[in-house]
């Protein structure tokens, strides 16, 4: 495994020198950028739908890059950044669940003064004459629109409330959930399921804790390997695992107690059943607009690999000033936050091609961007990447940081997480 750390290193040593490489230009692209943009009265709107990975690292880097005469309007329905890596972990250890919410004012500090804005609303569809609707009622015209808007997931790997505190009061309620019940159920084993099992288990060793997955395979859009070394650690820290079962799940409301019905061994009861199975992607917004740019059978948004809305499948029209990235569209590249932060370069540049009359860049999905971080209860993690090629890399590691590294994602983000502000 050690010896996978380094080839890992070999394999992708180019990306990450031309990564590197790029991301100097860009900051020094953008500091000329902050002295040379003119804010005209007559500003065309970038609107960006969707604060997440990708949207909001689309946004900063338009709001680094626009010429004057455009400027970048981000809708976003939610108060703060939700950093979703670290869902599972707070719905299990108490007093810490606000770190997961990042204020958005800190952001944008480096960019010009009056390039951004951004709007907390719910966008609620895209209308002929390039429009943008919002539940409010109020309509945003575009030049150019990118729709970044992810995928619903129950709880917790999503929450439901809109404002910082009611979202930390939804982890609290699972938080104390967990505290009361002795035997629980975990359905689903993607990477939602699989780190609330280890950090259930870790941080209360006294509690029952079975993990099941419908596929013989757990993460199953992931390697073999990976299965196999996530299942040896789970056993080994006590959790029981059923493979190949899909039980029909209690229709109360989420996080109850009850009975679950197997194919395989006899029915079980349950203080507490936890699902963390399904997503669906929030492409409705273009469905009035555009149908045929909604794929009937994912769900997701229709794009050519230049991130442009695909209108029609069989001849690969486009609308040419709409794209979409990210976990909502259908780009070929894994549904990962480092993907989409990918997709937002690609996204950025083809905008700035548009305007200025150049050749547009196509997305090519490289396998780095599959990579996943996956902690394994209190003090232990993986590291997972599987190459083009299907050679999988994988070591493990431990961790000391109960907030699995947030504090980076708040620097990100021009913010301070032990004062709770942004700069
Ligand atoms: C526990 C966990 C661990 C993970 N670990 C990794 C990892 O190690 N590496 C990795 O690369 N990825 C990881 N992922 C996956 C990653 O989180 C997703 O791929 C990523 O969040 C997708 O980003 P996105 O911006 O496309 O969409 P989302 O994160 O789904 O965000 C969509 C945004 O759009 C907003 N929105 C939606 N509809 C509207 C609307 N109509 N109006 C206004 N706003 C709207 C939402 O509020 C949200 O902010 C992990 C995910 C989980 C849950």
């Amino acid at each position: 495994m050690a010896n996978d750390k380094l080839r890992v290193f070999g394999k992708y040593f180019p990306v990450f020198l031309n990564y590197g490489f790029s991301l100097l230009v860009q900051r020094i692209q953008a500091l000329i950028h902050r002295y040379t943009w003119k804010n005209l009265p007559s500003s065309q709107n970038v609107v960006v739908i969707g604060g997440s990975f990708a949207g909001i690292t689309l946004a900063r880097r338009l709001a680094e890059s626009l010429p004057s005469g455009y400027k970048v309007v981000l809708i976003e329905k939610n108060s703060h950044f939700n950093y979703t890596f670290n869902f599972p972990r707070y719905s299990v250890v108490p007093e810490r669940e606000q770190r997961a919410f990042i204020p958005y004012t800190g952001i944008m500090a480096n960019t010009p003064k009056g390039i951004f804005e951004q709007v907390q609303d719910v966008a609620v569809g895209v209308r002929e004459g390039d429009v943008v609707e919002l539940a409010s009622g109020r309509k945003i015209p575009f030049a150019y629109l990118a729709i970044a808007t992810g995928v619903t997931q129950s709880p917790p790997a999503k929450l439901l409330a809109r404002e910082k505190a009611d979202a930390c009061g939804e982890l609290r309620a699972l938080q104390t959930r967990i505290q009361d019940a002795s035997r629980i159920a975990i359905v689903g084993a993607g990477a939602v399921g699989v780190q609330m099992a280890g950090d259930i288990k870790s941080f209360y060793p006294e509690k029952s804790v079975l993990l099941i997955h419908s596929r013989q395979q757990l993460m199953s859009s992931f390697g073999v390997r990976l299965h196999e070394y996530v299942l040896g650690k789970l056993q080994t820290m006590g959790i029981d695992i059923m493979l190949g079962e899909r039980p029909e799940l209690p229709r109360t409301a989420a996080w109850e107690g009850g009975e679950l019905t197997f194919k395989g061994v006899k029915d079980e009861q349950f203080d507490l059943i936890i699902p963390c199975t399904g997503q669906t992607p929030n492409s409705s917004i273009i469905e009035q607009f555009c149908p045929t740019a909604v794929s009937s059978k994912t769900k997701r948004i229709l794009v050519n690999p230049t991130l442009q809305l695909k209108s029609d499948v069989k001849t690969n029209a486009q609308i040419h000033n709409i794209f979409s990235l990210g976990d909502v569209a259908e780009t070929g590249g894994p549904k990962m936050a480092r993907a989409g932060m990918i997709q937002a370069d690609v996204v950025q540049e083809n905008i700035l091609a548009l305007i200025n009359g150049r050749k547009l860049k196509t997305y090519k999905p490289m396998s780095i961007e599959g990579s996943l971080k996956l902690s394994l209860g209190m003090d232990e993690h993986v590291m997972y990447v599987k190459h083009e090629d299907g050679d999988e890399f994988l070591y493990g590691g431990k961790s000391s940081n109960v907030d699995l590294e947030v504090e980076k994602a708040w620097k990100m983000f021009g913010g301070d997480m032990e004062t709770n502000k942004a700069s």
